[in-house]
C-alpha cells in the first residue's frame, strides 16, 4: 500500500528551464546600465550554458560571465546576490502542480520533498510556488548535511514521514540522483521524462504531473476510494471517486458505529479523538468509529472500519441497527450528503483494549450518556470526558477534563439529539 509520495523540486515540480530563462532576462533588464554593451540573447544564452542545467553554483557562473563579457561596473558578487534574492520571483511551476498535490492530499497521502541545493534559496522557491503547505517534510541537502543520491537523505525523509521505503514513491527528473537512488533505497521510482537524458529505465515514467494520481490508482491505493452514488430518491446511479462525490454532492453510504458501555449501573458513550494528521476536523471528538462504504462493500462490511480505526473485533450480528440518518453538510468546497447507516455496539472492552490506527485516531474518551444528552440539548455548557490520548512520541496521556462544544466535530445538534434518542430506545 502506497502511503507517501516524495518529490524532487527542480525540473520536477519547478520548471527550472523556464524559470531560469525568465529570471536571467529580468536580471538583464534590471541591470541594463551595466550590461547594455552585451546583447540580451548573448547574456541569456551564456548564462544558461555556464549554469549547466543548475549543476554549477552561480558564484562560478557569474565569475566567468563577468570575465568573458568584460563587465567592469558590477561585480560577480553583486550579480550573485541578485540571483539569490530575486530568483524566487521568476519561479514557474509545471502544469497541474497544485491540482496533483490537492488530489494526493485528498487521498490522505503523505507528501515529502528532497532537493539538492542551498537551504534558504530552495525554500524561498518552494514558498514562491505556494506549495509548502502540502508537504509533511521538506529536506534540502545543505540543511540536512547529506544529498541525493546518498541513501541517508532518503532514509531521513522516510523517517520524518513515518513510512517505510516500500510504501513510498519518489518522483524526479534525474536518472541517477532521483530515480536510481530512490529505487536503491527501496522506493518505487517515477521518472519525470526529460528529453536531455534520452531513454532511461524506471518503475514508472510520466510526461505530466497529472499522471501521478493515475499511477497511484493503478498501484491499488486510490482505487479503494470509489464509492457507490445515489440520486435524491436514493436510486443507485453509479460509482464515483471520493473527491468527486464530495465536490459534486452525490449521496453516498457511510457506516457509523456508536459504542456504549455500562459501569456501575451508569451508561457511557465512547468517542474517538481524531488524529492531528486528519485533513478534516483534526483533534476533535467524534463517533466511536465511522467511515465510507466503498463501492464493493455492503453495510455488513462496515465492521472493517471498527477493526481498522480502533482495533476492536466486532461481528456484524453483535451490532444493533439504529436506523439510517440523512446526513447533509456543506462547507467551503465540500458537499457531504451521507446515507449514514447508524449502529450501536454494547461494549465490554475497557478503554485499554483499544488499539488505535495512528493516522486516523489519536485517543478514546468516555462520557456519561445522560450528561452527553443534556449537553446536546443545550442544558449544560460542559461535559466531562475521561480517557486517553496518544502524544506525538507515542506515549499514552490521561484525559480527565471538561469539554465544550468546540471539542466535538460540529455535526448538527439535530444529529446528536436524534442519535442519542435512538441509543436510549435501543438500550
Ligand atoms: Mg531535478
Amino acid at each position: 500500500m502506497i502511503k507517501a509520495v516524495l518529490f524532487d523540486l527542480d525540473g520536477t515540480l519547478l520548471n527550472r528551464d523556464l524559470s531560469v530563462r525568465e529570471f536571467i532576462c529580468d536580471q538583464y533588464h534590471r541591470f541594463y546600465r551595466f550590461l547594455g554593451h552585451i546583447s540580451k540573447e548573448k547574456y541569456v544564452s551564456k548564462f544558461i550554458e555556464l549554469d549547466c542545467r543548475g549543476y554549477v553554483w552561480k558564484d562560478k557562473v557569474y565569475e566567468q560571465l563577468v570575465n568573458e563579457f568584460n563587465i567592469h561596473t558590477i561585480t560577480p558578487e553583486q550579480l550573485l546576490e541578485d540571483y539569490i534574492t530575486q530568483f524566487k520571483n521568476s519561479c514557474v511551476p509545471y502544469p497541474n502542480l497544485i491540482e496533483m498535490l490537492e488530489m494526493l492530499k485528498d487521498n490522505n497521502m503523505k507528501l515529502g520533498m528532497i532537493t539538492n541545493g542551498k537551504g534558504q534559496f530552495q525554500m524561498d522557491n518552494v514558498v514562491a510556488l505556494g506549495i509548502e503547505k502540502y508537504f509533511d517534510a521538506i529536506l534540502i541537502s545543505e540543511w540536512e548535511g547529506c544529498k541525493k543520491p546518498e541513501p541517508q537523505i532518503f532514509e531521513k525523509a522516510l523517517r520524518k514521514l513515518n513510512v517505510s521505503a516500500s510504501e513510498s514513491l519518489f518522483v524526479g527528473d534525474h536518472p541517477d540522483n532521483d530515480v536510481k537512488a530512490a529505487e536503491n533505497a527501496g522506493m518505487k521510482g517515477i521518472w519525470k521524462r526529460d528529453e536531455y537524458w534520452g531513454k532511461i529505465e524506471a518503475d514508472y515514467i510520466i510526461n505530466d504531473l497529472s499522471e501521478i494520481p493515475i499511477i497511484l490508482k493503478e498501484a491499488g491505493k486510490m482505487e479503494s476510494e470509489l464509492l457507490k452514488i445515489f440520486d435524491d430518491k436514493r436510486n443507485p446511479i453509479g460509482v464515483a471517486s471520493r473527491e468527486e462525490v464530495h465536490k459534486k454532492g452525490f449521496w453516498h453510504e457511510t457506516f457509523q458505529c456508536w459504542f456504549v458501555s455500562k459501569e456501575e449501573e451508569k451508561e457511557y458513550i465512547l468517542l474517538q479523538k481524531r488524529s492531528s494528521q486528519k485533513k478534516d476536523y483534526p483533534n476533535l471528538l467524534d463517533i466511536t468509529s465511522a467511515g465510507h462504504l466503498l463501492a464493493t462493500e455492503t453495510v455488513q462490511d462496515g465492521i472493517r472500519e471498527i477493526k481498522e480505526e480502533i482495533g476492536i473485533d466486532v461481528s456484524f450480528n453483535e451490532l444493533i441497527s439504529l436506523g439510517i440518518f440523512d446526513y447533509c453538510v456543506t462547507r467551503e468546497e465540500l458537499i457531504d450528503k451521507e446515507i449514514a447507516h447508524v449502529f450501536l455496539y454494547k461494549s465490554n472492552h475497557s478503554l485499554e483494549n483499544f488499539v488505535l490506527q495512528e493516522e486516523e485516531v489519536s485517543g478514546m474518551v468516555k462520557i456519561e450518556l445522560d450528561a452527553f444528552y443534556e449537553f446536546w440539548l443545550g442544558k449544560k455548557e460542559f461535559v466531562r470526558i475521561k480517557g486517553f490520548d496518544i502524544d506525538k512520541d507515542g506515549n499514552k496521556v490521561e484525559i480527565n477534563r471538561l469539554a465544550c462544544k468546540e471539542d466535538f466535530v460540529p455535526h448538527k445538534n439535530l444529529y446528536y439529539e436524534t442519535i442519542i434518542r435512538w441509543i436510549y430506545n435501543a438500550l
